[in-house]
């Protein structure tokens, strides 16, 4: 049994574990996309020069004709603020980041709890996709691998 596993587990038995969704999106990649310098990032002005019927806005998230998919999972979530000494790494990590609000959270995860197993959220789009905890929306920015690939964190950003 891998040790990506035993997380697996234990956040299935941890009375710390809570229940959420993660809503994901998937769609058909943004004419912008292919127009901006480095062929990757949003590209604004595009949008200006197309502004027909059908080029739809992507927002930054590259993009369009979206369908959400949501998928129950369950993870560790607390105020970002409460780490502590407790994991010094993972604070120190967010520092770079910049500006975090007080309602901010860190999420230790992630439990498929449709499938009981591991939930890769390495491609999750900021822009769009989000996690649904205690019925309020967060972005996950800055995901990051647990050593090993046991698991993986992300800071999680209030929204809308
Ligand atoms: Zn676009």
């Amino acid at each position: 049994m891998s040790y990506q596993d035993r997380h697996m587990i234990s956040l299935s038995n941890s009375k710390l574990a809570e229940a959420a969704t993660v809503t994901i999106h998937t769609g058909t990649v943004c004419p912008c996309k292919a127009v901006s310098q480095d062929g990757l990032t949003y590209d604004a002005q595009w949008h200006r020069d197309n502004p027909a019927p059908g080029d739809e806005e992507c927002s930054g998230s590259l993009l369009i004709a979206t369908t959400a998919t949501a998928t129950n999972i369950k993870a560790v979530f607390y105020p970002i603020g409460m780490g502590g000494s407790v994991l010094p790494k993972n604070l120190e990590s967010l520092a770079p980041i910049g500006k975090i609000q007080k309602d901010d959270l860190f999420m230790i995860g992630t439990l498929n709890t449709d499938t009981n197993t591991f939930k890769d959220l390495s491609a999750i789009n900021e822009a769009i996709d989000y996690i649904t905890y205690r019925s309020n929306k967060y972005a996950p920015r800055d995901g990051q691998w647990i050593p090993g690939s046991v698991g993986q964190t992300f800071h999680l950003v209030r929204r809308n």
